[in-house]
């Protein structure tokens, strides 16, 4: 039976790169992380739960990559540039394939990123994966959740409702062609963070966030902390291509604005910033669409291309809702 230290050792041990900012990384009592002087260092945290948010057995791989792309998102919406993170890991018990494949999942994706495992606790118990990734952005150009401002466009990357899509299909609450399924199943399993794209919108985007919850909901958050309203064109919305293909319009809205686990950056810029924002999405080859735009009183609107008024109602995903 493989110990401890040897299974740290196997699956989660690799020298550090010598032209990276990790100093000192996996087997010491901490780790050592070079910050680019005049920048601040950005932590956040993402915990994954089985059978809370992912189906008890999912294919390991996916899960090793997943795990880090959610929090790989978080340094992207704040648009900061990734250095390292650890892996704070609970197994039930030592099961080498599976360690083999989750850990090939995770470190293919911080080598395409260029982040560095540096550290992280083991201990046995129910399934429970927990990252903390580290990165830097000068606190200037950091994209807050609290900078929009009235008049500001309303961006959204990429598409949005096919994962959602096929989390509906995988529960059996619609159905999909297998071939539609494995389309869709891609962007619930892996979420493509918006690195380069958080990167380049500093100094061009006011305030941004990474769509996890819903559009709606995580819009939400920035008119919240920003103290102001919005407008959202709902037949601007880019909808996922399985989404748009296969599903009624009512279906399409409300699992574009309400999906979760997009994993897109919803940003806000000021209109004179426009082709500014535009260059950005082409240089990092990130469809960028224009959704709406910040109002000065705190409601969020939703209208058709015409402009007549839709309701459709946020129902942000709460793990302590009652439902
Ligand atoms: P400590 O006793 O100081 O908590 P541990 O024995 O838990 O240290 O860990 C030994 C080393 O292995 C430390 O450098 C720690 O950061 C690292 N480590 C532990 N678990 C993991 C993991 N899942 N992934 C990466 N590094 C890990
Ligand atoms: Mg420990």
């Amino acid at each position: 039976m493989l110990s401890e230290f040897d299974l740290i050792a196997r699956y989660f041990t690799r020298p550090p790169r010598a032209d990276g900012p990790v100093r000192l990384g996996v087997g010491d009592d901490c780790a050592l992380l070079s910050v680019t002087p005049g920048q601040e260092l950005a932590v956040s945290t993402d915990m994954l739960v089985e059978g809370r948010h992912f189906f008890a057995g999912a294919d390991p791989a996916a899960l090793g990559y997943k795990s880090l792309a959610v929090n790989l998102s978080d340094l992207a919406a704040i648009g900061a540039r990734p250095l390292g993170f650890t892996l704070a890991l609970a197994l039930p018990a030592v099961d080498e394939p599976w360690l083999a494949a989750f850990s090939d999942g995770m470190l293919a994706l911080a080598d395409e990123q260029g982040i560095e495992l540096i550290g992280g606790d083991t201990t046995k118990g129910p399934l429970t994966i927990s990252i903390t990734v580290m990165g830097e952005v000068s606190s200037v150009a950091a994209l807050r959740r609290n900078a929009a401002q009235t008049g500001d466009d309303l961006w959204v990357s990429g598409t949005l409702g096919d994962a959602r899509l096929a989390l509906a299909a995988l529960q059996g609450k619609l159905p999909l062609t297998p071939s539609e399924l494995d389309a869709a199943a891609v962007r619930l399993h892996r979420p493509a963070p918006r690195l380069a794209l958080g990167m380049a919108l500093r100094g061009i985007a006011n305030a941004a966030i990474d769509v996890s919850d819903g559009l709606l909901g995580d819009l939400g958050h920035i008119l919240q902390r920003s103290r102001r309203g919005a407008v959202i064109d709902a037949d601007a919305l880019p909808f996922g291509p399985v989404l748009a293909k296969s599903q009624s319009l009512q279906v399409q809205r409300e699992f574009a604005l309400n999906g979760g686990d997009d994993y897109e950056l919803c940003f806000t810029a000021p209109v004179t910033k426009r082709q500014a924002v535009l260059a950005a999405g082409i240089s990092c080859q990130t469809a960028l669409r224009c959704i709406g735009s910040i109002s000065s009183d705190v409601t969020l609107q939703i209208t058709d291309a015409a402009g007549k008024s839709l309701h459709i109602p946020s129902h942000s995903f709460d793990h302590f809702s009652p439902s």
